[in-house]
């Protein structure tokens, strides 16, 4: 690693998500000399996962292309995958960053030509469908990867396997050799971006993700719709492989719940709604989606969005905390029991699948970041008590793609200030 860019008028950004790539092209624009760190083999975060965005119902690609266009063109960001800060000392405007840089396997060599994939057998389970199917232990992570190289799973180095990836390469860009590496980088501010996480579905016992087949979560859905997802993007349910046509949303799944996460996630009312549209364009008017919800909460201008699904005549409202679930032992569906509290009817009532809209929490909680930190009674951070820690998108709160980019553009104008300080440029933001 080259010490030039890397000094006190240096900003780290720790996570390369939509948040991460936002702040570091922000701060780089103005001229600043960023490194982005990110612990994955490629930019993108969760957002990559996503089948559609809401409102616009577009796909992630829009935004995330734009942020890889202008990450190519700019020199002033040093992009680091598979890295990890595991340690920060010093304070605002002069920190000593240690950074974790796990080994690739892969050379920038690497022409994404695939041999290797097709040469080994081994398979892994694939994190970027949630381990819905598996994937080869020499891979490219998905279709939006960047950098466009690929991966060994370390599982294959120094076995057959990986000896049969290295032979197939005909760019001799593999390289078995490669070792975990630990830099040391002066700093002067720092922004975190490491995101969130889906709740562990299967804490929610009376839900019984963990028993069965056909509850899945939020996120899985989006892979399933998804036509570079598992199922090539058919709805189609896990246990017997049959069209999910009649498909229940489970909203609050973790959240806003004492034994579980106590915070409202804000994002998984408007994920169900869009969600929703997934089922109609599957199945038409023969598909049927149910919302089980405690009360919808769709955010600003979002209200129009849920307004618009309300008139979906193929989706249907019903205000109730879900009590339990339990299986047909026939059919494999799984069967709601409640109370509805519009009506104060007991209810039992079957769907094919069931899609629980767990809630977010911070990917890396404050306590376990490694430096002092400010952070709230779920994790979620806000700044550091000297001011030189900054938190940007789901870091810092659950938010949507479009409030995650405002939050982290505020984090890049907050970082320069502290490094225009320590260079003697005082300026009034
Ligand atoms: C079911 C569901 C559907 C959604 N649909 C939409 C939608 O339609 N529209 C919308 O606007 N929003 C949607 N969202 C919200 C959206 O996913 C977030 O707004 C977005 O992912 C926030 O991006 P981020 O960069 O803050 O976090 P992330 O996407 O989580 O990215 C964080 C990055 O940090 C990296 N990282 C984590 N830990 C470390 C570490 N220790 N060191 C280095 N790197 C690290 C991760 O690998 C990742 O790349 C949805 C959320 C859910 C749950
Ligand atoms: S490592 Fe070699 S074989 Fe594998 S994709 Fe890259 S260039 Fe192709
Ligand atoms: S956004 Fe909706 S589903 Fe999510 S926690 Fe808040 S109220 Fe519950």
């Amino acid at each position: 690693m080259s010490g030039s860019i890397a000094t006190n008028q240096t900003i780290l950004v720790v996570g390369g998500g939509i948040s991460g790539m936002t702040a570091a092209l922000e701060a780089a624009e103005c001229g600043k000399q960023v490194i982005l760190a990110e612990k994955d083999p490629t930019l993108g975060g969760r957002t990559a996962l996503l089948y559609r965005y809401f409102p616009k119902l577009c796909h992630p690609t829009c935004g995330l292309e734009i942020n890889l266009r202008r990450l190519k063109g700019n020199r002033n960001v040093r992009v680091m995958t598979l890295t990890e800060v595991v340690k920060i000392t010093g304070t605002r405007g002069d920190y000593t960053a240690t950074l974790k840089i796990s080994p690739r396997y892969v050379t920038e060599a690497c022409t994404a030509c695939g041999d290797c994939a097709n040469a080994v057998s081994s398979e892994i389970p694939n994190p970027y469908n949630y381990g819905l199917n598996k994937m080869k232990a020499a891979y490219l992570p998905h279709s939006m990867a960047y950098p466009l190289r690929y991966v060994l799973d370390p599982s294959i180095v120094g076995t057959a396997e990986g000896e049969k990836a290295k032979a197939a390469c005909k760019y001799n860009a593999i390289d078995l050799g490669m070792k975990e590496e630990m830099v040391d980088l002066k700093v002067g501010a720092v922004i975190w971006a490491t995101g969130w996480k889906p709740y562990d579905a299967a804490k929610i016992q009376p839900y019984g993700y963990d028993r069965f087949a056909n509850v899945i979560t939020s996120v899985e859905f989006e892979r399933l719709a998804d036509p570079h997802g598992p199922t090539g993007g058919k709805i189609l349910r896990p246990s017997d492989g049959k069209e999910a046509k009649n498909v229940a949303f489970i909203q609050c799944a973790g959240s806003r719940d004492e034994n579980h996460l106590r915070h409202c996630s804000r994002i998984c009312c408007m994920a169900s709604l869009k969600q929703t549209n997934y089922v109609r364009e599957a199945f038409g008017d023969a598909g049927k989606s149910t919302i089980y919800y405690i009360d919808i909460r769709a955010i600003d201008r979002f209200e129009d969005f849920y307004q618009k699904v309300q008139q979906d005549a193929t989706v249907k409202f019903v205000k109730s905390k879900v009590a339990k679930i339990v299986e047909d032992a026939k059919t494999g569906n799984p069967v709601l029991h409640g109370v509805d509290t519009e009506g104060y009817h007991r209810y039992a009532t079957e769907h094919d699948l069931v899609v629980l809209a767990v809630g977010m929490e911070p990917s890396v909680k404050g306590a376990q970041v490694p430096a002092e930190v400010i952070a709230d009674s779920s994790g979620f951070i806000e700044g550091s008590p000297d001011g030189g820690i900054f938190s940007a998108g789901c870091a810092s709160s659950a938010l949507d793609v479009n409030r995650a980019v405002q939050s982290a553009t505020a984090s890049a104008l907050r970082a320069i200030q502290v490094i225009n300080k320590t260079a003697g440029t005082e300026v009034a933001i």
